[in-house]
């Protein structure tokens, strides 16, 4: 059956960036089948019914955003570790914190991080975390897109430690959702202060028995370059160069503390880094050299970092930063324009994930992970140019309506996959919070 949304402005986000006012977006089942102007759009439908007509006057309508970096779980312990120091934050806090999940808390999580995107206009994200098995049947609940991480890591003290179990699990779940139409997996080794280089090597060798993407934390701190030069004489990139493990399937999250060698050897393996820059403002862990990275030819997109780090996954406040981060940072208000950043979070985000001809813009032969905006808002009135409001005027609460595969996930601002207030019942009882 097919769905109209029509008398819109969509926002493509094709190859030349094309905007149509009074336009439609038609799709049938998964797949968009025609857009244009309103009226011409109408046309080729005559005759054939339309399961449902989408009124989209005052609105924008654009690619549901990739958030390319987050550990969705991580929503339980948001806000309970702020305003210290990284290495306290992270040793003391958190990893004792996240040592008492069970599958469970995963699961509900995953499950609470999933509401927020659906309600902030994510409709494909990459995840990274440990019980992933858990956040796939959160993430098949939701009707989400994803790409799901398998964390591993060697850190003898951590509950979640052990590297053989978690290779277990991935080559099952790699095989298990080989052809799924939402879920796909990838292996997720930590970082170099908790995973071994042999660790690395061995990730990267059983994520291309699957065809999958390697996904790491690179260069976040500059404490992780420094232990990486005094145990291995070079920088975490120069190390995952020199053992072949950078290509156009790896991921890096954040790359904050990179040298010209670094931004040389990332461009010539074509990878693809997910910026992350509440994260990197919140620890103070450092700045991505966005332009450099981008002219040395990295995939750049982006991505909130987990609930404890932001704390928020709503993609439109992170565009924002993004772009206010450069330009404060390096002194330039030209950098990272708004138009650039809105590719990050969509087209670029795609295709970091090997999903450009599938997702990230509107165009016929795509599928239909399509959000809409109520732009008839003072604070979003008037509009003079829509990429800029979207960055710098707009927020997840703008969002009425999310589809994810040509489902209607949200639709006015209310939730249609799952309900949402037995799902914060059951947070605050396995958290075991008064209400
Ligand atoms: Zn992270």
């Amino acid at each position: 059956m097919m769905i109209l949304i029509k008398n819109g402005t969509i926002l493509t986000q094709d190859k030349n960036r094309r905007v149509i006012k009074d336009g439609a977006v038609l799709f049938e089942g998964e797949t968009i089948k025609a857009i244009g102007q309103t009226k011409k759009v109408e046309s080729l439908i005559k005759g054939k019914k339309l399961e449902k007509i989408i009124e989209a006057k005052g609105k924008v309508v654009m690619p549901g955003l990739v958030n390319a970096h987050t550990h969705l779980a991580m929503t339980l312990l948001r806000g309970l570790a702020d305003d210290l120091p990284l290495e306290e934050w992270w040793f003391k806090k958190i990893f004792s914190a996240e040592s008492k999940f069970t599958r469970r808390h995963v699961f509900l999580g995953s499950l609470l991080g999933g509401l927020e995107m659906i309600k902030s206009g994510t409709t494909c994200f990459v995840d990274f975390y440990y019980f992933e098995d858990e956040v796939a049947s959160a993430v098949k609940e939701l009707g989400l897109r994803a790409n799901l991480g398998v964390g591993i890591l060697d850190l003898e003290t951590f509950a979640f430690k052990n590297s053989p179990e978690s290779f277990v699990q991935f080559f099952e779940l790699a095989e298990r959702f080989r052809n799924d139409n939402l879920i796909r997996i990838s292996l997720a080794p930590h970082m170099f202060q908790t995973t071994s280089r042999e660790t690395y090597k061995k990730a990267k060798k059983a994520a291309g028995r699957f065809n999958c993407i390697m996904q790491t934390h690179l260069a976040e701190t500059k404490a992780e370059v420094d232990f990486c030069r005094k145990k291995y004489g070079k920088t975490p990139a120069q190390i995952l160069d020199k053992e072949k493990i950078l290509d156009g399937k790896t991921l890096l999250a954040h790359g904050c503390h990179l040298d010209e060698k670094d931004i040389k050897i990332l461009g010539k393996n074509k990878v693809s880094v997910a910026h992350c820059p509440v994260s990197n403002m919140k620890l103070a862990s450092g700045v991505m050299p966005l332009a450099r990275l981008e002219k040395a030819g990295v995939c750049l997109a982006l991505g909130t970092d987990g609930s404890c780090s932001n704390n928020s996954l709503d993609m439109f406040g992170e565009m924002k930063f993004a772009a206010l981060l450069q330009k404060s940072f390096f002194g330039d208000p030209a950098l990272a324009d708004s138009q650039r950043v809105l590719d990050m979070a969509t087209i670029n985000g795609a295709r970091a994930l090997g999903l450009e001809k599938e997702i990230g813009s509107i165009e016929p032969g795509k599928k239909a992970d399509i959000i809409i905006l109520d732009f008839d808002q003072p604070h979003l009135t008037p509009v003079s140019n829509i990429a800029s409001h979207l960055v710098y005027c707009a927020n997840g609460a703008d969002v009425l309506t999310s589809i994810v595969n040509g489902r209607v996930v949200m639709e006015n601002r209310k939730v249609k996959v799952i309900d949402e207030k037995k799902v914060l019942v059951q947070i605050k009882e396995i958290l075991k919070l008064n209400s």
